[in-house]
């Protein structure tokens, strides 16, 4: 473990001092390969999909010029599958900084856990199962393309109202669903009454999950970075690199990752050592460009009040 963290941070500096000298955004990445998902509950289990081709740890950027030591860049991590396994839940919640945590509908724990990440500090969301690939089941709240847009809807609403603290959504599984336009204008369009985000998990690398979201204004982002496909300490090592160079071309990435004992030991040796690092963990929203008029993207803060105007007008 300690082996690949060093190797990380290394690379870090590294990067700091020769990385080119930008902070833009650029488009993200497309991802990649096609997915695997396997059940989830009780167990847990990640979308086993879109598992960035790894590249060498060791490499430095070949276009290098100096770029300050104080400039930050900014990651935000999503630990999704939450609400299960209650003793790998607490163990995430408490984690140093600012972890995103997702948390699938109706689960056992699944309250108990976002009132203790809420109070720790951390942004909550929704995990919502939908339809994949597989056709493995899904399960409570799950979103499939065989319900009408009522059932949907109140399948959808089921699923928000049972978790608290909720600000935004990501997909469990969906490698199917997400590459439907109508059940993707469906979510939309509900999480944007909602004034929720929409966080596309690229569990296919043919989602139109975030496309759709853009074009409704709806706040919006993907998944960069798989942590923990293969769950050992060096590939975490591996993707966790490949994290860090994505956020240093680009200003900032987002990985997501599962509540596993190894992506757990993993973040808890090397989240303390970021900031000194020139690196920042921030809440998915912090890195979510808000829908405006203006040609000027305009980011979300990092706790927004959007709960407060949640309505469930529709479809009680
Ligand atoms: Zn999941």
């Amino acid at each position: 473990m300690k082996k690949f963290v060093s190797r990380s941070l290394i690379l870090l500096l590294l990067s700091v001092m020769f990385a080119p000298f930008q902070l833009a955004a650029e488009p993200a990445p497309a991802s990649t390969t096609a997915t695997t998902e396997i059940p989830l509950s009780p167990q847990l289990n990640p979308e086993l999909s879109g598992q960035e081709s790894p590249s060498s740890s060791t490499a430095l950027p070949s276009h290098s010029t100096l770029r300050p030591p104080t400039e930050i860049v900014r990651i935000a991590i999503i630990i999704d599958d939450l609400g299960y396994n209650l003793r790998r839940g607490v163990e995430v919640a408490r984690l140093p900084g600012a972890l995103t945590l997702a948390v699938l509908p109706h689960s056992p724990n699944g309250i108990a856990l976002a009132e203790l990440g809420h109070q720790q500090g951390k942004l909550i969301m929704l995990h919502t199962p939908m339809s994949n690939l597989q056709q493995l089941p899904l399960d409570a709240g799950g979103l499939t393309d065989q319900m009408t847009q009522q059932e949907f809807v109140d399948t959808l609403y089921s699923g928000l109202d049972s978790i608290p603290h909720i600000q935004g959504v990501n997909n469990h599984m969906g490698s199917y669903l997400t590459q439907l336009p109508e059940p993707m204008s469906w979510l939309m369009d509900t999480l944007a009454r909602e004034q929720l985000f929409f966080v596309d998990s690229r569990t296919s690398p043919d989602s139109i999950a975030w496309e759709t979201a853009r074009d409704l204004a709806l706040p919006t982002q993907k998944r960069d970075i798989f942590l923990d496909n293969e769950r050992t300490a060096e590939a975490i090592g591996t993707q966790f690199d490949q994290l860090l160079r994505i956020a240093k071309r680009r200003g900032n990435a987002i990985a997501i990752g599962h509540p596993y004992p190894e992506t757990v030991a993993f973040l808890t040796e090397v989240l303390p050592g970021l900031a000194e690092l020139g690196v920042e963990l921030v809440p998915v929203t912090q890195l979510i460009p808000k829908p405006a008029l203006s040609s000027k993207p305009v980011l979300l803060e990092g706790k927004n009040s959007a709960l407060q105007h949640r309505t469930r007008a529709l479809n009680k």
